[in-house]
């Protein structure tokens, strides 16, 4: 279990820096102690945490003053967005107060000529897609807890999702970007450039920095013309092999057209209709393995053509057995839901053991061949192994339950073995242990041994430098203990 004790050093505020910080707030902005719950646990419950306040700025002005009471008594700040994080970055452990972005919900502009927007960091994604959307424009960024999860929190996260296969990462979707630094000061790099070679590109320190650099308060984000066609496609397929070949296939059958591109075994197909309500099969037959596709055009017209003449050669190429193609928006939808419903149908599979890992697109087949054996060694059939993933961004989400009938057994005995069984297959692999759901505190320890020495030591360079108290997200991303003390835990 990664210990929590990070904090070595920090106090919780005194009355003064409460009173200082109310101040700055208003009672607003103050989360009351019976309202604290939904801030302090992570929403499967694996963290829950403690803090002295809870505090909801609703400016860049406030954010500031706020960190400039913290910096000056050395008090530690947890940045929270949507509370939708996997890895427990968000959850402050004792003297930290914790900063939610919550109140800071404005789209401050959106220029369609410019094909940007630039919103507070505490404006939801569903609510930024929309934005663009009354603007006539897309902004292509999409994960399963869109509703929820802020845009600080995306950035700070770098998330992924299912479209990076075509629009890239949030790192690729962020023009410019405004934070308040450790010390109070601001950035202001609200640029709206699209080309700016004038030295480090700061930006990308707080993109994907988890809160550990600074609080993102707002950002310039790139916006697309929307698709006028769109194609939906489940197709059932042997194996990865056959997956990874289609992807190729496919994309250079219709100019590259694909903006999404999901691997999902037989066993996640099998979990959702058993659990999740109104979901159903795709196909007639049980295959394998199946993947979804999402194929978009600008102009409407000879996208579904492309398609089916792609689809009809990967038959004939024996690339896939079956394949249907989305009639309709419900049938699209019901796809979708199928996929999107994998995660919340593992749950009642019992408590597994959840890896979010990368390798090149290429090969994954290998990586999944290799995986598979090491897991039946270290496992026997005491396990289910349920693989899916963005498979066009080389991103598995390579899980392990308990097999069928043994819900309630606890993997927990075998967890640490194949965990850093499956992260040295993914080492050897040249990938990583985390794809997309970031660092956090779940994955600090295993960061600190598996990238290089010149690597953390670039890491903790540009940490001290930037925050050379250490207030910042304290414990998250690089751990800040001796190795004296690790031997103690
Ligand atoms: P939080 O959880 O509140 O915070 C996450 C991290 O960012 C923490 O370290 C926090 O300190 C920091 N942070 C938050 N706001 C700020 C800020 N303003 N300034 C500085 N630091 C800040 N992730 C993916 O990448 N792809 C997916 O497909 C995906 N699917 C998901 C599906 C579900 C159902 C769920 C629950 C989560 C999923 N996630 C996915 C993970 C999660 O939604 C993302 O990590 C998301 O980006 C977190 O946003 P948030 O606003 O909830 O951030």
């Amino acid at each position: 279990m990664t210990s929590r004790r990070q904090n070595i050093g920090f106090l919780p505020p005194d009355a003064d820096a409460v009173d200082a910080l109310t101040n700055v707030v208003g009672a607003k902005g103050i989360i009351a102690s019976a309202d604290a719950a939904a801030y302090l646990s992570e929403w499967r419950n694996r963290w829950t945490g403690e803090s002295a306040l809870i505090i909801a700025p609703k400016s860049l002005r406030e954010t500031q003053a706020i960190v400039e009471i913290c910096a000056e008594r050395k008090i530690a700040v947890t940045p929270q967005g949507g509370n939708t994080g996997l890895v427990g970055g968000q959850i402050p452990f004792g003297p930290e107060i914790l900063l939610t972005t919550k109140r800071m919900r404005q789209i401050r502009e959106i220029e369609p000529l410019n094909n940007t927007m630039t919103v507070d960091a505490g404006v939801t994604l569903t609510e930024a897609q929309e934005a663009a959307a009354s603007a006539d424009r897309l902004f292509p960024l999409s994960i399963g807890s869109e509703g929820t999860c802020q845009i600080g929190g995306v950035i700070s996260t770098n998330a992924g999702g299912v479209n990076v296969l075509r629009y890239g990462n949030t790192r690729d979707l962020v023009l410019g970007l405004e934070a308040v630094m450790p010390d109070g000061s601001i950035f202001n790099g609200l640029k709206r450039l699209r080309k700016d070679n004038t030295g480090y590109d700061l930006k990308h320190l707080l993109i994907g920095g988890e809160g550990t650099l600074g609080i993102v308060t707002g950002a310039v984000l790139k916006l697309f013309p929307v698709p006028s066609e769109k194609i939906t496609v489940f197709a059932g397929l042997t194996d990865p092999t056959a997956a990874v070949k289609l992807l190729s296939h496919a994309q250079q059958a219709t100019g590259g057209a694909a903006t999404s591109y999901e691997l999902i075994a037989r066993e996640c197909v099998d979990l959702v209709t058993a659990h999740i309500a109104n979901t159903r099969d795709p196909l007639a037959a049980i295959h394998p393995w199946y993947v979804l596709m999402e194929f978009s055009a600008g102009m409407a017209g000879s996208l579904r053509d492309h398609v089916e003449t792609a689809l009809g050669s990967a038959l004939e190429a024996g690339l896939i057995t079956d394949a249907t193609i989305g009639e309709n928006a419900s049938q699209c939808a019901m796809f979708w839901h199928l996929r999107h419903s994998i995660s919340e149908a593992m749950n009642h599979a019992g408590t597994g053991i959840r890896l979010d890992v990368s390798v090149a697109t290429s090969d994954i087949p290998a990586f999944l061949t290799k995986a598979d054996a090491t897991v039946r060694q270290i496992a026997g059939d005491s396990v289910r192994i349920v693989s899916f993933g963005h498979m066009g961004d080389g991103n598995v989400h390579y899980d392990i339950v308990p097999a069928k009938g043994d819900e309630k057994t606890a993997l927990d005995p075998l967890r640490a073995t194949i965990q850093e069984a499956i992260y040295d297959i993914i080492q050897s692999f040249g990938g990583s242990i985390s794809a997309e759901h970031g660092v956090g505190l779940h994955k600090r320890d295993a960061i600190a041994h598996r990238k290089s020495a010149t690597e953390l030591a670039m890491m903790r360079a540009i940490k001290s430098a930037l925050d050379p108290q250490g207030i910042m997200n304290p414990g998250k991303m690089l751990s800040s203990i001796s190795n004296d003390e690790k031997k103690e835990l």
